[in-house]
């Protein structure tokens, strides 16, 4: 029979090894629910016309080239069509969007 700080630290090592096993399954879950739930931001929303968003920078006067995918509150993976946006929580925009809370990155 193993000694009792034997068992402890075989414990410990085993514990280590699994959450270490089991996290990226974890975060890949995670990340599938937050984009299974997050809804995209509709540009008739009160919020969204606040802002003068569109979801096609192209057709933005203010927009100068700029997009959703190259403003610095824009959270969405980076060649993916959409992401979330710090001034909208729970919502999505689109990467080609724009509204004129758009600052560039740092
Ligand atoms: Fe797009 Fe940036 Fe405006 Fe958010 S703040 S909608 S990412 S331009």
């Amino acid at each position: 029979m193993p000694a009792p700080d034997r068992l402890s630290r075989r414990r410990f090592l085993q514990s280590t090894l699994l959450g270490a096993a089991l996290a990226p399954l974890a975060l890949g879950l995670a990340r599938r629910a937050r984009a299974a739930a997050a809804a995209l931001l509709s540009p008739s929303a009160p919020e969204a016309k606040a802002v003068q968003y569109t979801e096609d920078a192209k057709s933005a006067k203010g927009a100068q080239g700029n997009s959703c995918a190259s403003c610095a509150l824009y959270q969405g993976a980076s060649g993916t069509a959409q992401g979330p946006c710090q001034l909208f929580p729970g919502k999505d925009v689109k990467a080609a969007g724009w509204c004129s809370s758009w600052a560039p990155q740092m």
